[in-house]
């Protein structure tokens, strides 16, 4: 008992907020999560209230360069906020998740005393990202700085085409991604690609969101939500081929 109070206060985790329970209060996802992207007026546009919600959980910038893609970072946040994921206690290793990215959602787990893995990776990222600012002076993609928790986005290219759509369940895996980085092991030079965007083992940014995108596609209904099924099943088949290890 001694010892799991001291292994309790030591954790990073004990100050954790629940935002996800106030923000879906408001934001009202719809149950079962489908946006069908392809067909815009299959779902509804996100609310002013709900909007501000999301911009204050994860400190998104009030002016981007370019507002389309803020838009596209409100749709992931979203996503990230209403698709479900299972729960911490149906999670066992296999061939997507493996026994760090468990540990770490037990830790919380405990922390915020809800086993909801949805729940869990919302305030897991809106925890580590206090800033989501558009920074056309990266590589095209998203980057987290450490010193300021902020989360870099440079997707303008990609967004501003004319025919572009949301991704946001894609986007909602790498918002994990970059939340991971606070607390993971740095990227690796990929030996195919000679890219410093791998990760040695599952232990890395590219576990996390291997992890994420199993479980939301998992949940994610082919039927009604094909698009946004095909985008995690390439985000999923792309992080796993970034780590290095079995
Ligand atoms: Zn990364």
């Amino acid at each position: 008992m001694i010892l799991l109070l001291a292994l309790t206060a030591c954790s990073p985790y004990r100050d954790i907020e629940d935002r996800w329970t106030a923000t879906r209060a408001v934001c009202q996802p719809p149950e079962p999560f489908v946006r069908d992207y392809i067909d815009p007026d299959s779902y509804d546009p996100l609310t002013d209230a709900c909007r501000e919600r999301l911009a204050q959980d994860f400190g998104v910038a009030e002016v981007f360069d370019s507002m389309k893609v803020r838009e596209y970072v409100f749709e992931a946040l979203f996503n990230l906020l209403g698709r479900d994921q299972g729960t911490v206690h149906d999670l066992e290793v296999g061939e997507y998740v493996r026994q760090p990215f468990i540990d770490a959602m037990t830790e919380q787990a405990e922390a915020l005393e809800t086993d909801d893995l949805g729940q869990l990776l919302y305030n897991f990222s809106a925890f580590h990202i206090a800033l989501i600012i558009d920074d056309t002076s990266i590589n095209e993609g998203f980057r987290y700085v450490d010193e300021e928790q902020a989360m870099l986005v440079n997707k303008t290219f990609e967004v501003e085409q004319d025919a572009a759509l949301p991704n946001g369940s894609g986007w909602a895996t790498f918002v994990v991604h970059e939340a991971s980085h606070a607390v993971v092991p740095g990227h690796v030079l990929c030996p195919d690609w000679g890219t410093p965007n791998c990760d040695a083992d599952w232990t890395g940014a590219y576990g996390f969101q291997v992890a994420t995108a199993w479980r939301l596609h998992e949940h994610c209904d082919v039927d009604a939500d094909t698009y946004n099924c095909s985008l995690l099943r390439d985000e999923l088949e792309d992080s796993r081929e970034r780590i290095l290890a079995d």
